[in-house]
């Protein structure tokens, strides 16, 4: 049997590494695993259950307890909310929860049939070293807030622009602890910053990637 084809795609947060995740799985028939939704439902559990996400020992033994709930299907719109954004980024720090997810994403990959691109901070570096394909998707912190900013007026929510990007900021340095342990921007050279493009040019730089890397 063949090895499953596995692209990594890292990148901070709305940068876009989601939209052309699901984007190029779709179009070459793979499995997409979005790893910030596993996060995400560690703290959404977390939350429902009363937990407060800085509780590091309380919210090891919920994410123990969790188990199978990880690859349940979730209300994407709970798990979209800003607020488990930022409760994931909390727990996400937690070694132990890193752990617990370690398996549940290398299984995905190596599991899946024909290939699966997995999105996440560290698929390219911890979960994924091997992948046959290693993306960064990045895009300056400005552009990244005015493009939540527009995603949460379209939804109807009410936030200021300035409270928007205070926000990725915040979450950009809690992420950035880690940034620089698991995150490397010049994985292979394929990096995208989207800043000044459009989906479909980067949709397309992706996919030029992809024919030039695949077997
Ligand atoms: O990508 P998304 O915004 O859904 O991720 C939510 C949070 O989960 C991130 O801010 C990050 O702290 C964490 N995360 C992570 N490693 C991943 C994916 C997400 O630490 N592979």
């Amino acid at each position: 049997m063949n090895k499953p084809f596995v692209i990594a795609i890292d990148g901070p947060a709305a940068s876009g590494k989601g939209s052309l995740a699901k984007r190029l799985a779709k179009e070459l028939e793979f499995d997409f695993l979005d790893t910030g939704a596993l996060y995400r439902r560690i703290a959404l559990h977390t939350l429902e259950s009363g937990i407060d996400p800085s509780n590091t020992e309380a919210v090891i033994e919920a994410a123990q307890n969790f188990g199978d709930e990880l690859a349940k299907d979730y209300d994407d719109s709970a798990l979209r909310n800003d607020g488990v954004g930022n409760a994931a980024s909390i727990v996400a720090q937690i070694p132990e929860i890193r752990q617990i997810l370690f398996n549940f994403q290398q299984n995905f990959a190596k599991n899946s049939e024909k290939g699966a691109v997995l999105d996440g901070r560290d698929i390219a570096t911890v979960i994924c070293p091997d992948a046959d394909l290693k993306l960064f998707i990045t895009a300056s912190t400005e552009k990244r807030a005015e493009r939540r900013h527009k995603e949460l007026q379209s939804r109807g929510l009410d936030a200021t622009y300035e409270a928007v990007l205070a926000e990725m900021q915040e979450r950009d340095e809690r992420d950035n602890v880690r940034l620089k342990d698991h995150m490397d921007p010049n994985v292979d050279n394929h990096t995208i910053d989207t800043s000044e493009m459009n989906p479909d040019d980067v949709f397309q730089r992706a996919l030029d990637f992809y024919k030039s890397s695949s077997r």
